[in-house]
């Protein structure tokens, strides 16, 4: 049977409870356990996938295509491991799939409750059969929010079935400092555990985030009202870069506190693979600036992942990646003077597509290294239909009805809905040989995450590949085009995909790994 540990937050939200969540797994990684991680958010949407990005970051898409809480992003970068569908668990999916049981009867004529239809729901839903040593569960939302409450009376009880020494209740909290009198406040840490306890929940270990680390005397204070021993007030420090917190919780032995706690041998874990990213951060290395042509800067991490891949990247390449945030609005060939390598991410919508059409042109007239994301390829297609084949009504039939359809909706079921259902997740891409994708991925064919309505037209592969970009990646039914290249550019490559899904800090992705390497050449 996995062993649990439940991640919860207090006093305010935005702690890093996935970041926490994620450096617990890899601190159990490191002595050579296996972990799966499961998100649970007590908001009623059914998923993620309706929510605005304004409000949320980034949707993340899994490989199973379900588009979550970009938190999965953290989990899977963090600890190498493919999260699904049923690892991201809204309030919303669990009172749905409880009145869908209700409408079929299922209840028999019960009286249907909070407890125990919707909790079951909850519990069954955690329980869900891993093949892992552990399953790290974090509840989103704060302690005391009305929504989540079941949702902590759920894990109360889920100890409670499978005895309290298979389940570890980690919590977070904030300690703020009062710069007047100096101090580090422990009060607000108090309530919360206190709140949590109203709940039947012992915190056993607390994460108390901080700027500076809490001292013996305040972890004992912590620890004598919370009911928590010293040792496992671990502080949560503000640092520069996520990668550092598992350091930071190895260097306060938070593996042993749960080893402790679930009877497991205290053991040395191999850290180096972090450490090999905190020697990166402070290394005095060359930097590159990539040119992002994008739109959606002013959304604290609405391209969450992208910046990850790029920074993966970076640590591969030993050089410090500078991202130059260009609006697409508002772009000139003057913004590009500067970059060693030019991105265009994905994006819905015709604002700044013209921008974006003519980033993708200056780097191919300029012999600018260019990578280009999902719309970020639909536009370098559009741009060489209208500038090198000469066809100046070539566009996407996502911005003009009446035009060259380059870019259109494929997926003929939907030729007739209004721009079709979006392409979710993991498929297929076979690779050309002798091109410079095949040279990148070293494969013949790879998965790649998708996430879009629009496709390229597998028509327009003669009269491209006659004027010189070519189709080097394409689904196996040789419909629907994957990646292109211009192969008398420097670096020039582009995909229908959205390979940043994939990219980790400790390997980087190939093609994130290329572009740098283009880029730092230049
Ligand atoms: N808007 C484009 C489409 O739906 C591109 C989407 C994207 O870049 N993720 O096809």
């Amino acid at each position: 049977m996995s062993k649990y540990i439940f991640v919860t937050g207090g006093v305010v939200s935005s702690l890093g409870k996935g970041v926490s969540a994620a450096s617990l797994g890899a601190l159990l990684q490191s002595r050579g356990y296996t972990v799966h991680v499961r998100k649970f958010d007590p908001y009623l949407n059914v998923d993620p996938g309706t929510m605005s990005p304004l409000q949320h970051g980034e949707v993340y898409v899994t490989h199973d295509g379900f588009e979550t809480d970009l938190d999965l992003g953290y989990y899977e970068r963090f600890l190498g491991i493919k999260l699904s569908r049923t690892d991201s668990v809204s309030g919303g999916r669990i009172y749905w799939d409880v009145l869908n049981a209700e409408r079929h009867g299922d209840y028999l004529g019960a009286t249907v409750q909070l407890i125990p239809h919707v909790s079951n729901k909850i519990k069954e839903y955690i329980a869900r059969p891993t093949d892992t040593d552990f399953v790290i569960c974090e509840i989103g939302g704060t302690v005391g929010d009305i929504e989540g409450k079941i949702f902590l009376e759920s894990i109360r009880q889920f100890a409670n079935d499978v005895g309290r020494r298979n389940v570890m209740f980690a919590h977070l909290t904030l300690a703020p400092y009062l710069e007047q009198s100096g101090e580090l406040k422990t009060k607000p840490t108090q309530m919360s555990v206190r709140r949590l306890l109203e709940n039947g929940i012992q915190a056993d270990v607390l994460f108390v985030r901080s700027p500076r680390m809490l001292t013996p005397d305040e972890q004992a204070k912590i620890g004598m009202f919370c009911n928590i021993p010293a040792k496992n007030v671990i502080t949560s420090m503000n640092v520069d870069n996520i990668y550092k917190i598992p350091l930071v919780y190895e260097e306060q032995h938070v593996f042993d506190i749960m080893a402790e706690h679930f009877g497991l041998p205290m053991a040395a874990g191999d850290m180096s693979k972090f450490h090999k990213i905190a020697d990166y951060l402070t290394a005095d290395l060359p930097t590159c600036t990539i040119g992002m042509v994008g739109k959606y800067f002013d959304v604290p991490d609405a391209y969450k992942s992208l910046n990850e891949a790029l920074f993966h990247a970076g640590v591969q390449n030993n050089v410090h990646v500078k991202i130059k945030k260009i609006d697409a609005e508002r772009f000139t060939p003057n913004d590009c003077k500067d970059v060693d390598g030019i991105l265009i991410p994905g994006g819905f919508g015709a604002r700044g597509v013209d921008g974006k059409i003519a980033a993708a042109g200056y780097a191919r007239e300029n012999n600018i290294p260019f990578m280009g994301i999902c719309l970020g390829m639909q536009v370098s297609v559009i741009d060489f239909m209208r500038n090198v084949v000469g066809d100046k009504d070539a566009n996407s039939t996502e911005f003009a009805k009446n035009c060259t359809p380059v870019i259109c909706i494929m997926n003929d079921c939907d030729k007739d809905n209004m721009g079709g259902t979006l392409r979710l997740g993991a498929y297929p891409c076979n690779i050309k040989p002798n091109t410079l994708a095949h040279q990148i991925y070293g494969a013949d064919q790879i998965f790649e995450r998708h996430r879009h309505r629009y496709e390229m037209n597998i028509e327009c592969q003669a009269v491209l590949e006659k004027n010189g970009m070519i189709i080097s990646g394409l689904s196996p039914d040789g419909r629907l085009p994957e990646i292109v290249e211009i192969p008398s550019h420097k670096f020039f490559i582009a995909g229908q995909f959205h390979p940043e899904f994939q990219s980790n800090p400790f390997t980087g992705h190939p093609l994130f790994n290329a572009f740098i390497a283009a880029a730092m050449k230049k």
